[in-house]
């Protein structure tokens, strides 16, 4: 793969283009970089004061919140930034969907002014999510990682690292709808609400349209959708995500204001924006139901399934913060089961039993490593994570074995241009390395 630098000059360098993700990546940081940017008459967002975007509209005589900072001291932070801008009373908060790091400083903002708290209703009834164990040490956001490792969080700079998400500003919505949109008007500015499921299932978009301003929550970032999250979630349904994008091309909306990144300016930027996302999570949905019906198996999927030349050169649909791959995995996990259709996988081996087993094959734990060590000489990285781990599951205290594949996530992590992936190859490395 050619790499193709900031100003388009397509460079041959070998060594250059194996950390050729990683730099993109780096170079992705700047979308972060903190802000105050006027949208329109009246519309303000910050950008890169906390983990996630805040929107300041004014209104006749007082201001109306969308979505309110990961904490109490980012809200501070921002409401300094916001300065006379933001006038008292705070007249509306409005949460475009549930997130920590969209819904902690609330308290702030509201401050003494007893504001109105919008949100879907599905916010209020939706259980928390269920997660996974860290037993591999692993973090997506990359929140233990020093910072020389760490480049940022993929649609954030530092997710948890500086200011935790800790939720303490959270304030209750009192003002819910149900359904798929309700209509409203908050110190003299008319919005409507629509229920637009994608990155959670309560997501709202805020369409003001005398101002052409379309707020899409987490619907739209500028990277690849996490569709199936490394975190440990439910696939989120590409196929609601892709409705919800059709519900919102259609406004034709000037400006695009997501709830990370810098907004989009321009009727034609928007809607080439919102389609290509569109268009992104379309093709990979078609091309694994196209797959799974040909009677592919998920490890041959995700070697098939891959975005057209012209969808992956997109500014939205790089994979900074979700993959294709994992959303080929995800979409068959949900839609076909955990099953793969190869008769050995009804009732595998014990991972201790196939261990003790490929061991013999080697030639015992210190052979297995010795492949291992030649495979990182041979830059196979991925493989020599999967010897070492032969070793691992039967001894997890072996330094040796714990040494190479800490070397092997390192390498396969600073090859990644997936900042959730590289966060979590290098937090498990340093996992494995401190014990
Ligand atoms: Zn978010």
């Amino acid at each position: 793969m050619a790499f193709i630098s900031s100003a388009g000059v397509s460079t041959p360098d070998a060594a250059h283009d194996e950390f050729a993700g990683r730099e993109q990546l780096r170079a992705s940081s700047a979308e972060f970089r903190k802000d105050v940017i006027e949208v329109t008459d009246g519309v303000f967002v910050a950008v890169g004061y906390s983990a996630s975007n805040v929107t300041l509209i004014q209104g006749e005589g007082g201001s109306i919140i969308v979505d309110t900072a990961a904490n109490p001291v980012d809200a501070a932070a921002i409401i300094e930034a916001f300065g006379d801008r933001m006038v008292r009373p705070v007249r509306a908060i409005v949460y475009t969907h549930n997130h920590p790091d969209h819904s902690g400083g609330a308290s702030v903002f509201a401050g003494n002014d007893s504001p109105e708290i919008h949100s879907h209703q599905i916010l209020v009834d939706s259980a928390a999510e269920f997660g996974r164990g860290q037993r591999d040490g692993g973090d997506a956001f990359g929140t233990t990682l020093p910072d020389e490792l760490f480049i940022n969080a993929g649609t954030q700079l530092e997710y948890g690292r500086v200011t935790p998400h800790t939720r303490e500003g959270f304030l209750p919505p009192n003002r819910t709808f149900n359904g798929e949109e309700e209509t409203i008007e908050i110190a003299g500015v008319g919005m409507q609400f629509i229920h637009t499921p994608g990155e959670s299932a309560e997501n709202i978009a805020v369409w003001i349209p005398r101002k052409g301003v379309l707020l899409p929550g987490d619907d739209f970032y500028k990277s690849y959708p996490n569709l199936s999250p490394l975190r440990g979630l439910r696939l989120r349904s590409p196929e609601k995500w892709i409705a919800s994008l059709e519900k919102m091309i259609p406004l034709n909306a000037q400006y695009l204001v997501q709830g990370h990144m810098r907004p989009i300016l321009g009727e034609d930027s928007v809607r080439q924006a919102l389609t290509l996302y569109r268009d992104g999570i379309k093709s990979v949905l078609d091309q694994t139901f196209a797959g799974i019906k040909r009677g592919m198996r998920p490890d041959e999927l995700v070697q098939e399934v891959k975005l057209s030349p012209e969808l992956a050169q997109s500014p939205y649909l790089q994979e900074y913060y979700g993959s294709v791959a994992w959303t080929v995995r995800g979409i068959y996990a949900d839609y076909v089961g955990w099953f793969d259709g190869n008769a050995t996988n009804i009732f595998p081996l014990p991972p201790v039993e196939r261990a003790r087993k490929m061991l013999d094959l080697a030639g015992g734990a210190d052979e297995m490593l010795a492949r291992a060590r030649e495979a990182i000489e041979a830059r196979e990285f991925q493989w020599a994570a999967e010897l070492a781990d032969h070793v691992l599951v039967v001894d997890t205290d072996n330094l040796d074995a714990k040494g190479l594949k800490a070397k092997a996530l390192t390498e396969l992590g600073e090859r990644q241009v997936n900042a959730t992936a590289r966060n979590y190859y290098l937090t498990s490395a340093q996992f494995l390395l401190k014990g």
